[in-house]
């Protein structure tokens, strides 16, 4: 195992690898000691449908009668999107926040890791994830090997910080969602993966606890929509950082079937 790998899982929690030897579940195949981040992903690289609580991504109802896309967004390239969420008024957010935050990373990206909305440090940097949940995020992407500037998009559901970083309100979700929706038409990601509850919430279109929704596959408009616990949650919960490398190892699996 090289430095960085050992540093990455050391920051999730997840160091030494440990395996429960009589568990079942292909997602505790990773082995103690020698196994780097890259052969747990071998070790855990099986089909969805080899993989336990896999739905059927077609049989699943999801957020299309949730999504509200506005016509000016329906339409818009990567420039009229950008400067439509700048000049965005629709909800009460944009009188508080700093700056909008649009998102950020490959455009035609494979992987679309979507959050809540911006914290205090994203309000004054105008990009997602730039503070402690951030960091925790960019050691989340390392440990699959991805970082976010290569083949990774970051976008929020909401792109206005809203005050004291309370949760977004469902009008305000209603408001922005459309700019979500157009950025995954745009990108067209392989995979999504949702960082907690309001972006499952969002992009399902129903409302459910997120222990209920982690660790299967579950589809956004045709895309494989992964669920794991927000980097937040995680800072202040780390014994969950295991279960959020399965749900990341669920989301390599699903991405390279
Ligand atoms: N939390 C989020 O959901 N998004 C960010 O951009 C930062 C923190």
């Amino acid at each position: 195992m090289n430095i960085r790998d050992e540093a990455v899982l050391r920051e999730l929690n997840l160091y030494p690898l440990w395996v429960r030897r009589n568990a079942p579940a292909p997602l505790e195949q990773i082995e103690v000691q020698a196994t780097s981040v890259a052969q747990a992903e071998v070790a855990v690289v099986q089909t969805p449908a080899e993989l336990p609580g896999i739905v059927n991504p077609a049989a699943e109802k999801n957020a299309e009668s949730v999504s509200r896309p506005n016509a000016r967004s329906a339409e818009s390239d990567w420039p009229a999107l950008k400067q439509q969420v700048r000049d965005c008024t629709a909800c009460k957010l944009r009188a508080t926040c700093t700056q909008t935050v649009f998102g950020v990373g490959d455009e035609n990206a494979e992987w679309l890791f979507v959050g809540e909305g911006p914290g205090a440090d994203e309000d004054a940097q105008g990009e997602p994830f730039v503070g402690q949940a951030g960091k925790l995020l960019d050691n989340m992407l390392a440990a699959i090997k991805l970082k976010r500037t290569s083949r990774v998009y970051i976008a929020n559901v909401v792109k206005c910080r809203p005050p004291n970083n309370r949760t977004p309100e469902a009008d305000e979700i209603a408001q922005c969602l459309p700019y979500l929706q157009r950025q995954i038409e745009l990108i067209k990601p392989k995979l999504i993966v949702a960082l907690g509850k309001t972006a499952a919430t969002a992009l399902l279109g129903h409302d459910a606890t997120l222990g209920s929704l982690r660790g299967r596959v579950h589809d956004y408009r045709g895309i494989p929509l992964i669920i794991t616990y927000h980097p937040a949650y995680l800072l202040r919960s780390p014994a969950e950082k295991a279960k959020a490398w399965q749900d990341l190892c669920l989301a390599v699996t699903t991405h390279s079937a």
